[in-house]
């Protein structure tokens, strides 16, 4: 049993900061129309100790973490208490890794071409389930990020809708950096109005529920534009210290 971690200042800082993002989160929610518990909180737990993420879960309520690197993820797995917890990875997926995690984690968010999601698919089928999966889009067509450019996705959905052993349970992505908000809240819109017209696609392998958008720095803004799982990292956990 973990009884100390409560001493300890470092994850006293965890405990204070979910209840005020706990708050913000649920504010939000209600700002755009929705309930207060409306939108799922995900604990981004890329380089933060298993202690940590322990704490988090046995005492804060956390539910729900992601990891970006398989190698990461399965390295801390076996020491984490992830009885009542899902995971997802939302980090970039070689297709050569694929084999490792399908099987590990509750989501792949990561999903951004049509190579890995038939990757996925067929490994799935393999093992006789059914992954869920989000396709991740590049919405400011950044050189420099992953997931679907715009072009791509659009013409590859009539082809992952082909896919019989994923199911798309929705649509991810990471914004450009902005000069102002206003730049920012137009990315989010775009996504919205994606999410809106693909939940209304009769395809038999989707099944619409997530727009999973905003992250440490711009959470809020995520939810006022229709976000319904924010990925919070640094804002939890403290700066990440890369290794
Ligand atoms: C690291 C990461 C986050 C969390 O970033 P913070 O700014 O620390 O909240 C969210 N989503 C993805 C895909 C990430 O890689």
């Amino acid at each position: 049993m973990i009884t100390s971690s409560f001493d300890n200042p470092a994850f006293q800082s965890i405990s204070e900061n979910l209840k005020l993002i706990r708050d913000e989160i649920a504010e939000a929610a209600i700002k755009s129309g929705g309930s207060p518990d409306a939108v799922r909180l995900m604990a981004v737990t890329k380089t933060v100790s298993v202690e940590a993420i322990n704490f988090a879960i046995q005492h804060c309520g956390i539910d729900l973490i992601g990891e970006n690197k398989v190698q990461e993820f399965l390295s801390k797995k076996a020491s984490l208490l992830l009885e009542d917890v899902e995971k997802h990875l939302i980090g970039h997926l070689q297709t050569n890794k694929v084999k490792k995690i399908f099987n590990e984690v509750d989501m792949i968010q990561s999903v951004d071409s049509l190579k890995l999601a038939g990757v996925i698919s067929q490994e799935a089928a393999k093992a006789g389930i059914i992954s869920n999966v989000l396709l991740e889009i590049n919405i400011g067509n950044e050189d420099s990020k992953t997931g679907f450019d715009k072009v791509a996705f659009f013409e590859s959905l009539a082809q992952i809708a082909e896919l019989p052993n994923i199911c798309v349970k929705g649509i991810m992505t990471i914004p450009p950096i902005c000069e102002n908000e206003c730049e920012l809240e137009k990315y989010f819109e775009l996504m919205q109005g994606y999410y809106y017209d693909l939940a209304a696609k009769k395809y038999t392998n989707f099944d619409f529920e997530i727009l999973s958008m905003g992250m440490s720095g711009d959470y809020k803004q995520a939810i006022l534009h229709g976000s319904n799982l924010v990925r919070v990292g640094s804002a939890i956990f403290g700066a990440r210290i890369y290794k």
